[in-house]
């Protein structure tokens, strides 16, 4: 059987909390698809294309990890990428609400695609996208020194432009 996997997320920007759960969910399934969700409702600091290119130089060494950016509603994404699961990170209690509730909608719009969820390891269970925005704001060199505790090699610089000017 083909175990395929969409990892859906804002990723906005990719974390190493997001690489970690990407770097195992690749053990668990054959294929794996990192799905970068684009809500038009939604201003990012990241433009989609930006968060897709950031991602794939991210997993390059993974051949069964691809990525791609969908609109609209993820059931519906999964189902083209032929996906039976989608897989999401927990890291606390109040995430653990929200995806709930997330998954049970989800199940209720296909009930054909479960969501798998894997436990965010103990150390990078603080990090989070937005963390990571209000690091990089603190300026060139304290940004950069400490950036690299919570994002992939490939975000630091581009997280510093973003604030640089
Ligand atoms: P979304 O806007 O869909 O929550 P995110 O990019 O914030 O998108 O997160 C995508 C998924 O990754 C979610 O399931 C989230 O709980 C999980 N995640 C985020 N940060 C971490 C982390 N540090 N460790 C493990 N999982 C995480």
């Amino acid at each position: 059987m083909n175990r395929t996997a969409i990892y859906p997320g804002s990723f906005d920007p990719v974390t190493l909390g997001h690489e970690d759960i990407v770097r195992r969910g690749a053990k668990v399934f054959d294929a794996l698809t990192v799905a970068v969700g684009v809500n038009p409702g939604k201003s990012p600091l990241f433009a989609p294309e930006e968060r897709v290119e950031l991602l794939r130089q991210v997993f390059a060494d993974l051949p069964n990890v691809e990525v791609a950016s969908f609109e609209g509603l993820t059931v519906d994404f999964a189902r083209r990428r032929g996906a039976r699961v989608m897989l999401r990170g927990l890291r606390t209690v109040s995430d653990m609400e929200a995806e709930f509730t997330m998954a049970l909608a989800n199940h209720a719009l296909a009930p054909d695609v479960e969501t798998v969820f894997l436990m965010a390891s103990e150390r990078y269970s603080h990090i989070s996208s937005t963390l990571i925005r209000q690091i990089a704001q603190m300026g060139r060199d304290a940004g950069r020194e400490h950036l690299r505790h919570f994002v992939p090699g490939p975000v630091i610089e581009p997280m510093i432009a973003k604030f640089a000017g």
